[in-house]
């Protein structure tokens, strides 16, 4: 895939009060070395094809491929695609759980995309994640009293102020004081992610990555996690990067919404925006597919065709164009990759024909 880099994300949001982005990236990519078979070989000797059949190539896989976003303070930004399109790997990316191949990572002012794990240590606190399951960051030989006190210990609180502060997070996300002295698998998955919230909230971070954090729960539950956070979020202040794969629950939270495919932003906008008149195909085909109980609101369904192509192998020009509807209109489909461009709605759009 060309490497040409995508412009700055622009910086319109619904309600821009000139604010300096908390969050932001540019040009960022993840890849990882990998090793792949070697293609079938044709018409070559016994051994050659023994040898190939025992060994692997290296080969990379762009997750994350030149991407530029900010995120500004107290606001949801909201990050969808289909799965495997790269959004875990930007969150992560984003909060340097892991390090960018290239581009820099901005947070609140300053560059951190070189810095050492030592000179993160007092940033960390200030990014956090939720993530989809909870149990899996919960060690579950520690009570969740325990697990809160962990976080609150790298804050710094004193020793004796702990127990009545894990009591107060708890009951700050729906719990119970009391459930301290329970251990993890004795929650249901709604209850252990709002354990997981009073962890990340014992740090009193200023930007929580949200990393699909109710799709494994009940529907009736998604909605109950969702207002918590969004309570939170207008309490405190935090600012969100919201992951989902659900385009309905990213509606309802998110102020703008990114959305992803095969590693790179093909469109931003305001969700309100986004939502009422798609651009890309990608996103129109994406609405598309959410069920509408009034036919006067159903939009055509775009059916793609395939599957999503693989990030060792990204098609030439725009990632989009073997599965794209309206392809083969202008031949730059296929030789020219689309860049982020500005749209009359104050959005951004990477494709040759939208507008
Ligand atoms: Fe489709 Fe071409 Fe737009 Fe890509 S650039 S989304 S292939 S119309």
């Amino acid at each position: 895939m060309s490497a040409t880099p995508q412009p700055a994300a622009p910086a319109e949001r619904p309600t821009d009060d000139g604010a300096r982005a908390l969050v932001s990236m540019r040009g960022v990519s993840k890849h990882f070395a990998t090793k792949v078979a070697w293609p079938r070989p044709q018409g070559a000797s016994p051994l050659a094809r023994l040898r190939r059949a025992f060994t692997r190539k290296s080969a990379l896989v762009r997750a994350v491929d030149d991407v530029s976003l900010d995120v500004f303070p107290g606001e949801t930004l909201g990050l969808v695609g289909e799965s495997g399109c790269g959004k875990s790997t930007l969150g992560r990316t984003l909060v340097r759980l892991l390090d960018p191949s290239a581009g820099q990572l901005v947070f609140d002012g300053r560059d951190i995309t070189d810095l050492s794990q030592a000179a993160l240590r007092p940033l960390r606190r200030q990014m956090q994640m939720i993530f989809q399951d909870p149990y899996a960051s919960l060690n579950p030989r520690m009570t969740v009293g325990q697990a809160i006190s962990e976080a609150l210990e790298i804050h710094g609180l004193a020793v004796g102020e702990r127990p009545g502060k894990v009591a107060a997070l708890l009951e700050r996300v729906g719990l119970r004081g009391d459930a301290a002295g329970r251990y993890p698998h004795e929650f249901s998955g709604g209850q252990r992610q709002r354990v997981g919230i009073a962890r990340v909230l014992a740090v009193e971070p200023r930007f929580v990555v949200c990393d699909e954090p109710v799709s494994a729960l009940d529907v009736s539950i998604q909605a109950q996690i969702v207002n918590l956070l969004q309570d939170l979020q207008a309490a405190e202040g935090l600012t969100y990067l919201f992951i989902s794969h659900d385009l309905e629950i990213v509606r309802h939270v998110s102020d703008r919404v990114a959305v992803m495919y095969l590693g790179r932003v093909v469109e931003l906008a305001a969700a309100e925006a986004l939502y009422r008149q798609p651009r890309h195909p990608y996103t129109q085909a994406l609405l598309s597919a959410i069920p509408q109980p009034n036919p006067a609101a159903r939009r055509q369904r775009v059916i793609l065709e395939g599957d999503v192509p693989s990030p060792l192998t990204p098609p030439s020009g725009c990632p989009f164009h073997p599965r794209c509807p309206v392809a083969d209109k202008p031949r730059s489909c296929f030789t020219q990759l689309p860049v982020l461009q500005p749209t009359p709605t104050g959005g951004a759009v990477a494709c040759h024909v939208a507008e």
